[in-house]
Order: structure tokens, then sequence, then C-alpha cells
């Protein structure tokens, strides 16, 4: 007999809303799944576009290569475009391809574990490590989180 596939709904926890996290939500967008959250300790998005903002910063590749096959964008100011165009092309990618309903900022590490760890998956994955740690520090603090 064949197994009836089972249709799923995973929650997905992408972390960076840099161009690796913009492309695999636009991926995963495009593939049907809309159960996932973008986590992103930074003010906004763009990733090193967005931290780095000394002056001269530019691209060090012609624009046109760094620019997502799926996002075309034939108008850039420069053939090495500066930093901060840079990070405006993110900015308006989340926009146009609706994600920003999908992100949630935070500004410390101790404040995302605190999100994450109220959940129960958090808690059944904070136990599964226990079970495997073998590091005493890392047992400590696997045990606060389950307090
Ligand atoms: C100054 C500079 C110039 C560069 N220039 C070029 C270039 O010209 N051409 C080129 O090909 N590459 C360049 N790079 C390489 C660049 O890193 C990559 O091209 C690309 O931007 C990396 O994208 P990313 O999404 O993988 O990572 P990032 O852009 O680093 O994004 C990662 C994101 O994840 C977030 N994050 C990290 N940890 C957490 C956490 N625990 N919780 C929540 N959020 C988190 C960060 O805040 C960040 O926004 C440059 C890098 C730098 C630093």
């Amino acid at each position: 007999m064949t197994a009836t596939p089972q249709r799923r709904d995973p929650r997905i926890v992408i972390v960076g809303a840099g161009m690796a996290g913009i492309a695999v939500a636009h991926v995963l967008k495009q593939s049907g799944f809309n159960d996932f959250t973008i986590l992103e300790k930074g003010s906004d998005v763009g990733g090193v576009w967005h931290w780095n903002r000394y002056p001269g910063l530019r691209c060090d590749v012609p624009s046109y290569g760094y620019q997502f096959a799926f996002a075309p964008k034939p108008d850039w100011k420069h053939v090495w475009a500066t930093g901060d165009e840079i990070q405006r092309y993110h900015r308006d990618l989340v926009d146009t391809l609706n994600l920003d309903g999908y992100r949630y900022y935070h500004s410390t590490r101790g404040e995302l574990l605190n999100r994450l760890s109220r959940t129960d998956e958090a808690k059944a994955a904070y136990a599964k490590a226990l079970e495997l740690t073998e590091s005493e520090p890392e047992r400590q603090f696997l045990l606060q989180r389950l307090r």
C-alpha cells in the first residue's frame, strides 16, 4: 500500500535579513511555504550593507552581478554600487516581495533566546540537546533554559 503524502505546515526560522535570508524567504514563499519568521538582530534589512556605513563603501563586483536574478535592477547609479544603494535595493525588495510581515527584530541575544525558549518546540530541542551534550557549561546553559 502506498502511503498518502501528508500536507505539512512547518514552522521555519530564518536567522538574518541579509542577502541570504531575503533569498531564502523569497524561495520559501515561491514554493508555497508561508509559516516562517525572519529573525534579525539589526534594526533594518541588508545584512553587511546595513551594518557597514564607512565612507567609500562600495560593491567590489559590478552591481548587476551582485543583484538577485529574480529581482533585476536596471537602473543602478554606478557600475560599482555604493553600500547605501545596495541596502536600499534590499529594503525595496523586502517591500516588493511583501516580506515585512514575516520579520521580527530583536536587539539582544537574550531577548531572542527568551522569545524562542517560550515555545514547546524550543523546550523539546533544549531537552534533546541536554541528552546529547558532553559539555558542562552547555549543560548548565540548557538547564537554565528549561527552568
Ligand atoms: C563591508 C563588506 C563589503 C562586502 N562587499 C562585497 C562585494 O562587493 N561583493 C560580494 O560578493 N560580497 C561582498 N561582501 C560579502 C557579503 O558578506 C556577502 O556578499 C553577503 O552580503 C552576505 O549576505 P548574508 O545574508 O549571507 O550575510 P549578512 O549580510 O552578514 O547578513 C546576516 C544577517 O544576519 C543577522 N544575524 C546574524 N546573527 C544573528 C542572530 N543571532 N540573530 C538575528 N540576526 C542575526 C545580521 O544582523 C545580518 O543582518 C562584503 C562584506 C562586507 C562586510
